[in-house]
């Protein structure tokens, strides 16, 4: 059975697989069928990505579970730092000034100042912002179930890591000291992973409906049922009638589906695990579904340690003030 299925290195084997997350992860897992895809495939696509932009209408044909684990790749930051730069002009100079080497659409960058904790002279990586908004964009556009089979795992994998580890070393949380700030109940775990992946299937939802794919819906209405063992009555009630669905609960705009393989380092409209109530306060534990929801992380950064009202308020009184006093900024000097 899989648990923390997709993550490398976890460090929990000891810890059985639990039957509630299983079913869970099962009903999601099997909506859309695997691939097996053409051998050879994947170099055939991989020199497309030098430029993904420039080779948009070529890729698009490749609608596939390969071509969606690549373009994944392009967008996920990965263990390099990735800087994306509006600038191409800006690229190339870089590049020259510090002899970097292209690597498909990334320039790598070796620093020429080494940290003083490392031995290692630390490597970045370059994207241009219109290579990442094309890859974004290809994603966003295919429609075989290979590619949703892919986009779903990867999905999974990101509520994992937010319901069951602690950030860093993926440790589960429930296997912390209890005043850990980021310990919890392995109860309230996967009451998280089942709110999180329950407002991912109604992202999907709209997404499929958008593209006129009905097959799956079936299913994905059996998977939210499925998640909605976890819910108590409350909380049934709250996703259904009050909460905005394929929302964020801060700036309520939508969220698509996409919008979850956005680049957590560089881009504020990345996909952020979200709490209602600060996990900092350690007012009870704040680590189960009914505080858990989905933010973009420019957001959930302004939101800071407050609920989404106190914000709400707060961002009002801010406002107010600056609407009595205006500082004129360009004679700062
Ligand atoms: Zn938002």
């Amino acid at each position: 059975m899989p648990w923390f299925s997709g993550i490398p290195k976890i460090n929990n084997k000891i810890i059985a697989p639990n039957e509630r997350w299983d079913k869970i992860y099962n009903s999601i897992n099997s909506i859309f069928p695997k691939q097996t895809a053409p051998r050879g495939m994947r170099s055939e696509i991989k020199p497309y990505l030098d430029s993904v932009t420039e080779n948009r209408d070529i890729l698009i044909q490749y609608d596939s579970k390969v071509l969606a684990n690549e373009l994944i790749s392009v967008l996920r930051p990965g263990r390099t730092t990735t800087l994306l730069l509006a600038d191409e002009n800006q690229i190339n100079d870089i590049q020259r000034e510090y002899g970097g080497l292209i690597n498909g659409p990334y320039v790598n960058i070796e620093l020429k100042e080494k940290g003083p904790d490392t031995k290692k002279y630390p490597v970045l990586r370059l994207l241009s912002k219109r290579n990442y908004d094309t890859a974004l964009e290809i994603l966003g556009s295919l429609k075989s179930p290979y590619a949703f089979n892919v986009i779903v795992k990867n999905l999974i994998v990101k509520v994992e890591l937010a319901a069951f580890c602690k950030g860093g070393d993926r440790r589960a949380r429930w296997r912390l000291d209890n005043i850990h700030p980021e310990f919890a109940e392995e109860n309230g775990c996967y009451g998280v992973a089942a709110k999180l992946l329950y407002y991912i299937l109604d992202i999907l939802k709209a997404d499929l409906k958008r593209k006129n794919i009905e097959n799956y819906t079936s299913s994905i209405d059996q998977a939210k049922k499925i998640c909605m063992k976890e819910f108590n009555e409350k909380e049934i009630q709250f996703v259904n009638n009050i909460y905005p669905k394929c929302s964020c609960p801060m700036c309520l705009n939508e969220i698509s589906l996409i919008d979850f393989f956005r680049n957590g380092r560089n881009d504020p409209y990345s996909i952020v695990f979200g709490h209602y109530e600060y996990r900092g306060a350690r007012s009870g534990d704040v680590h189960i579904g009914k505080n858990s929801f989905w933010i973009h992380r420019l957001c959930n950064s302004i939101q800071g340690i407050y609920t989404i009202e106190e914000t709400i308020q707060i961002l009002k009184d801010l406002i107010l003030n600056h609407s009595k006093r205006i500082i004129d900024w360009e004679l700062r000097g």
